[in-house]
């Protein structure tokens, strides 16, 4: 039986915190119950703590098991040596971490440490090694993240992380102004925590969040990024950037270091208007952002499916796209307004340059699918061999692929209108047979099934003649298929030696 069957059935009544010590030991890693075991046997504490501990009390499978202890660096190394185990010491153990190695599976093991924070906005100023575990999950962020075990099944809650577990509340540990002025990162670690665990964040937390957001400059962006990139594919995303969003950290600016010199960042006030934006209510129960919302947690938990989720809509409501017809309200040319601004703002992220054709391609399309998809008397073919001449996408793969998440991107639109039960068959099944055909038309020359007495026969011809050959596949007048190539080729010569 795997881990999470054990859980499972160990956890059928009772929370991790109601079960006897045996049965709590019985689910912790064995490599981390022989690393606290031996730490015991040589005189000092250890404890399993932070996430592992959250992880185990919420029934789910912890992936990766850190250690505290009052051990030093040194004494954790000759505890793990000693044992015969790998004890790594590196950049880390100045802070207090060795990474000890069992039967191939990484342990972090840290000192008990408290922290001083000063300029920096996110590392602490000074690390103090620290005489007990209160001390150590203080300096921790959250509430649910402050818990440890110790090797008899003992949990230590010093801050009621086991109640707000139960009432799936985020709440900080100690003054949350003060925890999210010490480290920055803080702030986007709680919108991805509520995310992560499906939580609502405390009003207390809520609260404190503003009063940080003047140190959110200092933070570089691709820790921002990282943090909202994790956030994005949480099952509960919506949670987070709702959090984001309604406290205006979006409308925050941290910085990148371009060519030596520093610039300043938005993160994403893109956003902001759709907040209570109206929208015509026969199509739409929601405002734009909870339409945004419902369609982001709708879609797959993929990076660049929940990316174009958020921004499918952005266009709506801006100057020159919001109108009103016949007294209702529109948003003609959102998709390409939206395109418009998908790409600055990922351009300006400096994403690769790949993932920021295809989130912008998907935010651009995604209402002709929606029109193919709708129309019995479309022509979805055409439009398939549309889209490889117009060499938006390097391979046949490439717009199969997409057609797959834009099928997922559409399918969470119909979803995110309010109706958890639409029938989205007709859209699952036409964007399946799109990226099925896609794969049968060349999007260039190289994905012509040709073979060499082509390029012979074509001779200096050859870079116009394979266009032309390429045209007429793409087309569906020729064959991709090398008997039928050489045919043709061979007619397009004799056309050109009459010419
Ligand atoms: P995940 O499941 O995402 O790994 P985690 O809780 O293990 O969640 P980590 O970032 O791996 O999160 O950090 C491990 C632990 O270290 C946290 O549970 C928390 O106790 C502490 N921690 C990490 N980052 C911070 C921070 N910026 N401020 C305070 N405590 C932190
Ligand atoms: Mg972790």
């Amino acid at each position: 039986m795997g881990f999470l069957g054990a859980v499972s059935s160990y956890f059928h009544k009772k929370g991790f915190e109601n079960l006897s010590s045996d049965e709590r030991i019985g689910l912790i890693d064995k490599g981390a119950m022989r690393i606290l075991r031996a730490f015991h046997e040589d005189g000092f504490e250890a404890f399993i703590v932070g996430g592992c501990v959250r992880d185990l009390m919420m029934k789910l499978e912890p992936h990766d098991w850190d250690i505290t202890t009052s051990a030093l660096p040194d004494e954790t190394i000759r505890v793990a040596e000693s044992r015969g185990w790998k004890a790594i010491g590196g950049e880390g153990r100045r802070f207090g971490t060795v990474i000890i190695v069992i039967d191939g599976m990484s342990y972090e093991v840290t000192t008990f440490r408290s922290e001083t924070y000063g300029q920096d906005a996110h590392r602490p100023s000074e690390v103090h090694f620290a005489s007990d575990l209160k001390e150590d999950l203080m300096r921790r962020d959250f509430t649910v993240n402050a818990m440890a075990v110790d090797a008899d099944g003992v949990i230590y809650d010093y801050f009621d992380g086991v109640s707000d577990l139960d009432r799936k509340r985020l709440r900080t540990v100690g003054e949350s102004s003060k925890r999210f002025s010490e480290d920055a990162l803080r702030l986007f670690r709680a919108c991805r925590f509520l995310g992560q665990l499906d939580f609502m964040a405390d009003r207390s937390l809520i609260d404190g969040m503003p009063s940080a957001f003047e140190r959110v400059k200092g933070l570089s962006l691709e820790r921002v990024e990282s943090e909202i990139d994790r956030l994005i594919v949480t099952p509960h995303a919506a949670r987070g950037f709702d959090l984001l969003v309604r406290t205006g950290l979006n409308e925050c600016f941290c910085h990148a270091t371009e060519y030596g010199k520093e610039t300043e960042i938005a993160i994403l006030p893109e956003l902001s208007h759709l907040v209570g934006l109206p929208q015509q209510k026969e199509f739409h129960k929601f405002d734009g952002w909870y339409h945004t919302l419902a369609v982001l947690d709708a879609s797959k938990p993929l990076l660049i499916n929940r990316w174009a989720a958020l921004l499918h809509d952005v266009g709506k409501g801006m100057p020159g796209v919001r109108g009103i017809h016949k007294g209702r309200l529109t948003d003609y040319g959102h998709d390409k307004k939206g395109a418009e601004m998908t790409r600055a703002l990922l351009k300006h992220w400096k994403r690769p340059k790949a993932f920021v054709n295809r989130v912008t391609w998907l935010v651009e399309n995604h209402m002709r699918f929606h029109t193919i998809a709708n129309d019995p008397k479309s022509h979805p073919d055409k439009w398939i061999r549309q889209i490889a001449r117009e060499k938006a996408f390097p391979t046949s793969a490439d717009v199969s692929e997409a057609m797959l998440q834009m099928t997922d991107l559409s399918i969470a639109d119909i979803i995110g209108c309010g109706n958890p039960d639409a029938d989205t068959r007709g859209h699952q099944e036409i964007g399946e047979y799109m990226s099925r055909l896609a794969l049968e038309i060349p999007v260039s020359t190289k994905e012509l099934h040709y073979d060499k007495r082509v390029p012979l026969l074509l001779g200096e011809k050859t870079p116009e003649g394979m266009k032309n050959l390429l045209i007429r596949v793409q087309s569906g007048s020729l064959e991709n298929e090398p008997a039928a190539i050489y045919d043709a080729a061979v007619r397009y010569m004799r056309r050109r030696s009459h010419e």
